[in-house]
């Protein structure tokens, strides 16, 4: 079963709601139960409106991610609140940064448009927690537009404290990796972000409010999984092709006869050859090279005589992104012989790289997709 429908689109973005939600309303039906059907309807009307404001606040995160061309194709309401996941994630701190603050953004924007609609004598009133929409207050305008205000008010300010992987902790690094590392960035906004989450926890236990010590607890995890994930990714996108390229590959010899590598081509799922003489890389046979001088010359020549010559040379300390790049603008062919000095490691095709990058981001999809 689908646990989270698609309830509406919004251009390519899904907006899908975890079933769960339902119990949500009907709970928030059931404590305005006093009020009567009229009391319920609010109930429900309330947490339809403040979710709205929790979509809102995901569709600024979406935009701003587009505006840095970063696609965000779904975004999942929770009934503790929203995610919205980004097709990849943010390789410039400042788009990070951009990203994360466009969120709160919009509830501050809400804020200010609901402003002039609550009675002056209720703002200060508004601004305490108590005024959250209570079965104790009657179901009024008043009451819906005060408590959607402190409810943006809320969003924003919990949505900004520096603890990871809350919007605050997200900017937190963005500004941190300004000035160092990324890898380095997350793990000082991770610490940061536990050491705040033992804080609410433990003002919260003081307190004797329950919510605040769960939610510090579901911060603590996830700003761990959020730095395990960002080791994870680095470690993929900084993967060398001196890593990657094959070890157990059959070379040729330049006495070695077309139909010999015709046998390996049928025997072996290898296309690319290096023609070898010790250590030293002569040349390169692809299958296109075999094949044609199998249509022009009848002949059994010398892989010597077809091989090319002149390949591209690529150190094995480049990564695989790099070597595409390299492969891509040379312009001559698709393979790259991988040296370590002067010393011949073996070849690397596009297709390989291709292949490595489709296996990490397939990686990546699934289980690291990132979000806000
Ligand atoms: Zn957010």
């Amino acid at each position: 079963m689908n646990w989270s429908p698609t309830i509406f689109r919004i251009k390519d973005i899904a907006i899908k709601m975890h079933v769960s939600f339902l119990l949500l309303l009907g709970y928030e039906a059931w404590i305005w139960r006093s009020h009567g059907y009229e009391g319920m309807l609010f109930g429900m009307g309330m947490t339809l409106l403040l979710f709205s404001c929790v979509i809102l606040h995901e569709l600024g995160h979406a935009l701003a991610a587009g505006t840095v061309g970063i696609p965000v194709r779904e975004i999942l309401l929770l009934p503790i609140g929203g995610v919205a996941y980004l097709s990849r994630r943010p390789r410039k701190p400042i788009h990070e940064l951009w990203i994360a603050v466009a969120g709160p953004l919009v509830n501050v924007a809400i804020a200010f448009v609901l402003l002039p609609f609550i009675p002056t004598a209720d703002i200060s009133a508004t601004m305490s927690i108590a005024a959250l929409p209570s079965p104790d207050s009657l179901p009024s305008w008043s009451v819906a537009v005060s408590s959607l205000f402190v409810a943006n008010v809320m969003l924003v300010l919990f949505n900004m404290l520096p603890a990871f992987p809350l919007d605050g902790g997200r900017v937190l690094r963005a500004l941190i990796a300004m000035v160092t590392s990324e890898r380095q960035a997350t793990t000082i906004a991770t610490m940061i972000g536990q050491g705040a989450a033992v804080v609410i926890g433990i003002i919260g236990i003081l307190n004797g409010n329950i919510m605040l010590p769960l939610t510090a607890a579901l911060i603590f995890l996830s700003a761990g999984n959020e730095q395990s994930e960002t080791q994870a990714r680095t470690m993929l996108e900084t993967r060398l092709v001196g890593d990657a390229y094959n070890r157990n590959a059959i070379t040729l010899s330049p006495a070695d006869r077309t139909s010999r590598v015709v046998d390996y081509i049928l025997t072996s799922y290898q296309p690319d050859f290096a023609v070898v003489q010790g250590n030293q890389l002569l040349g390169i046979v692809t299958r296109e090279d075999v094949l044609h001088a199998l249509v022009t010359d009848p002949r059994d020549v010398y892989v010597a005589g077809i091989m090319q010559r002149d390949f591209i040379k690529v150190a094995h300390t480049l990564t695989l992104d790099d070597v595409r790049t390299t492969i891509g603008a040379a312009n001559n062919g698709e393979v790259a012989a991988v040296y370590r000095g002067e010393e011949f490691l073996g070849l690397v095709s596009l297709t390989d790289i291709a292949e490595a990058l489709a296996v990490i981001d397939y990686v990546a999809r699934q289980k690291t997709l990132p979000s806000v």
